[in-house]
């Protein structure tokens, strides 16, 4: 198979069509992602199988029969997978991804719904479970996000979420990888949940000088807080990673996404951002298509209620 060249995936949009070019290339695809070293049962666990006409896998355990997508983004799906994957690619290839609107203008889907579930589908699967936590040096901050316009940045902004971000790495170095969780309030709680879940225990946790963070040492972190004021400018440096994550995040929602993300969708484009940006120095855009790709066939869709952990402080969002 083309996949067993140099690289497990495309690495130009000339070689995706190439490689892609009907249903079954891409069902074989998919074969070799879910199951790199063969079938293996998703009932037993077995591995010896056969093929039936229809193009099934049919397993000598437990006579169950199983095709590469199901459990996964793709099944119950009407459209060709050709379809799907020229999505997946063009969602990877754009640095800032695509909107629903987009897919309407490009692939001529009829129905914005239809689109805007795709993607909404291709989201989920951003999320892996079990991911590292950040560690060394790792800056937190809140942003608050949607709403009308953007302007006051303050506790309970009209009509906007408040968001929690972690960006490691040192000052003037290069940015590490980020993590976001839309949250229902900003307070000691919600803040300890969020690093204690992302953060490396010990790792140096660095924040402005809310006092919602003061607890952090006591959790077992080493903690450094920086009271930012008018013209401070050490202070600031000191939050700088995660100041340009937020301005960018903020571009991105209103710019790709024209600011249409409803508070209760927001976590999704917040994976969705935090897939992009840990994966902003790959230098094949295909690289991030097999990583969807891997994600798509692998991760289970977490139900929908696990996703949405924020409920809307408001729902005056267009
Ligand atoms: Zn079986």
């Amino acid at each position: 198979m083309k996949a067993t060249s140099q690289a497990p995936y495309p690495r130009t949009f000339e070689e995706f069509l190439e490689w892609f070019s009907t249903e079954e290339d891409c069902a074989k695809y998919l074969e070799w992602i879910r199951w790199p070293d063969g079938f293996v049962c998703p009932g037993c666990g077995d591995m010896k199988a056969w093929r039936t006409d229809r193009g099934l896998w049919h397993c000598q355990g437990c006579q169950r029969q199983s095709s590469a997508t199901a459990g996964t983004v793709f099944e119950d799906s009407r459209k060709p997978l050709r379809l799907w994957f020229h999505v997946m690619w063009l969602m990877m290839a754009q640095k800032t991804g695509v909107s629903a609107k987009n897919l309407c203008d490009t692939y001529g889907f009829v129905s914005y719904q239809t689109a805007w579930g795709w993607l909404r589908k291709l989201r989920r699967v951003m999320i892996r479970t079990g991911r590292e936590r950040l560690s060394g040096r790792v800056e937190v901050d809140e942003a608050y996000v949607g709403g009308q316009k953007e302007g006051t940045r303050g506790r309970g902004a009209e009509g906007k979420t408040a968001v929690l971000v972690a960006v490691e790495g040192a000052p003037k170095k290069k940015l590490g990888r980020v993590r976001f969780r839309c949250v229902e309030a900003i307070n000691r709680e919600s803040v300890e949940l969020f690093i204690g879940d992302y953060v490396e225990p010990g790792a140096l946790v660095v924040t402005d000088g809310l006092s919602v963070y003061d607890r952090l040492k006591a959790a077992g972190f080493e903690h450094q807080a920086h009271v930012i004021t008018t013209g401070g400018e050490i202070a600031r440096l000191e939050l700088d990673h995660v100041h340009l994550v937020i301005s960018l995040l903020k571009r991105w929602l209103g710019g790709t996404h024209q600011g249409a993300v409803t508070p209760s969708h927001l976590q999704a484009y917040l994976d969705e951002f935090a897939f992009r940006f840990n994966r902003r120095l790959s230098q094949h855009r295909g690289k991030l298509f097999h990583r969807l790709m891997q994600q798509a066939v692998t991760v289970r869709p977490p139900a929908v209620k696990a996703l949405y952990v924020a409920k809307p402080q408001s729902v005056g969002v267009a």
